[in-house]
């Protein structure tokens, strides 16, 4: 497993959510069990205190220790401070080489048993990692803040806005490579159509089915589909089908026996390899965010771009737009989702509430990630001069309510910035993934104010999460 250089506050956030681990076991063999996870300690001494936890069977209180490998327990000579007397257990992400048969023992010559967490993950670290930077914690804290806040507004919103296009630019960049890359492979004429539809699927995704919804968009040819003439229903059968939630059913109902038995005629068809049911991701997500609505969604917005030339009306409405945030979010919300999901957030599951196929959060997110950078790349590979003053216009000057993206909303308090358009809000992501996570206070334009010419020292480097 390779060894992500996370530290001790980014350990103690995966060890604050047992859903990151199961079957937890010291490195003796004995069972673990978290009955109370105590009290985080931010003085000095152990990690947590009054935790409450069962090992061996025998259920034990005191303090816990949180390290990323045992090394460090020796490092800060842990062994010969009295205030880690009473440990009841040590936790490390990483085992070590070095320190395969130490222990941890503390100043009363006892020894604590140690867990090694990473041997016990429910997922890769690399989605742990990635599910908390974007969900930063009530504690959140840049270095350079509240030092930052002394810094003249202007100078700052000024780069987080450059930063912003640059964002739009590199997304764009991707929608290019996307097109040469079906242009490639696939010699028909729907290639932005094609590249639109991906990305949108992407952003229905959000962050829990973003790779599962790229997969199954990556599964369907528009031309293809728009040679076979599928009917809205097809159409549905056609992506639940694909995502494999019709050949493992969990309920039958006469909606699903339909679905099955177009999905049958039309595999046929296609010859396409389906997903797995269990690839979908449900854990921790409201229904109205659950994959089955969304793919239903993408069902309805697919047929209207094979049926309806869904594609040119939206490139049409944004060239003759006044306020892109209102023309778009009419456009989508105009894609109805079919009667049988109104009703259901999952098969055979009602909802208390109608569903309306999607909200304004992630039409607005569609905006700022899907449209932008495409039409960013219509104006340049055209050469329309108009059309990209006009997508410039609306990116740095559309004003919008608050921002719906995590990062962006803890990043604009830290920095005293409001994200009320779309470059400020792309900007802060930016900052925050290009800058903030790797470290790089040095290359930034607030870090140099910040720090001044001598940079910031490494262990100032670490954002708490
Ligand atoms: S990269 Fe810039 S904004 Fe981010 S923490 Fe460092 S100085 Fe602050």
């Amino acid at each position: 497993m390779k060894k992500l250089s996370l530290n001790e506050n980014f350990i103690c956030r995966i060890w604050e959510d047992s859903s990151n681990y199961s079957g937890l076991k010291t490195n003796e063999g004995l069972k673990v069990g978290i009955i109370d996870l105590g009290k985080r300690n931010n003085d000095a001494g152990p990690d947590y205190i009054g935790s409450k936890i069962k090992i061996g069977g025998q259920i034990m209180t005191g303090s816990v220790e949180i390290h990323r490998t045992m090394d460090d327990w020796f490092m800060h000579n842990h062994g010969s401070d009295r205030k880690y007397n009473d440990l009841i257990l040590h936790v490390v992400l990483y085992n070590d080489l070095y320190s395969e048969n130490k222990r941890a023992v503390v100043s009363s010559e006892r020894v604590v048993p140690t867990v090694v967490l990473s041997d016990f993950l429910t997922r890769s670290i690399h989605e742990i990692w990635k599910d908390i930077i974007n969900k930063p914690s009530e504690s959140f804290k840049l270095p350079c803040f509240p030092a930052n806040m002394e810094i003249h507004f202007e100078d700052k919103a000024g780069f987080v806005k450059r930063l912003g296009l640059e964002r739009l630019k590199l997304k764009s960049e991707k929608f290019r490579e996307r097109i040469y890359e079906l242009k490639k492979f696939r010699k028909d004429e729907s290639n932005p159509e094609q590249a639109f539809f991906e990305y949108l699927c992407e952003a229905l995704g959000y962050s829990k089915n973003k790779q599962q919804f790229i997969a199954l968009s990556r599964k369907i040819e528009i031309e293809r589909v728009k040679e076979l003439d599928l009917s809205a229903a097809d159409t549905e059968a056609l992506m639940f089908g694909l995502s494999g939630f019709l050949s493992d059913r969990t309920s039958e109902d006469e909606y699903s026996d339909d679905l099955f038995e177009r999905w049958t005629r039309i595999r046929r068809l296609l010859k396409k390899e389906e997903m797995f049911r269990s690839e979908w991701n449900f854990f921790r997500l409201r229904p109205p965010n659950f994959p089955t609505l969304r793919i239903a969604y993408a069902s309805a917005v697919l047929h209207e771009l094979v049926m309806n030339d869904f594609y040119g009306r939206m490139r049409n409405e944004f060239e003759e737009s006044k306020d892109i945030l209102k023309s778009m979010t009419g456009l989508f919300h105009e894609v109805k989702i079919s009667r049988y999901w109104k009703d259901h957030y999952s098969f055979g599951k009602r909802s208390q509430r109608e569903n309306k196929g999607i909200g304004e959060d992630r039409i607005k997110d569609i905006i700022s990630n899907v449209i932008f950078p495409m039409m960013y790349f219509t104006a340049s590979d055209t050469g329309n001069g108009n059309l990209m003053n006009k997508v410039e216009y609306f990116y740095r000057n559309n004003r919008q309510k608050a921002p719906v993206n995590e990062v962006s909303k803890v990043m604009q308090e830290q920095l005293g910035i409001s994200s009320v358009n779309p470059a400020v809000e792309q900007g802060l992501i930016h900052l925050h993934k290009f800058f903030c996570v790797k470290g790089k206070c040095s290359s930034c334009s607030i870090g140099r104010i910040v720090f001044g010419e001598e940079g910031v020292h490494e262990p100032l480097k670490i954002i708490i999460y």
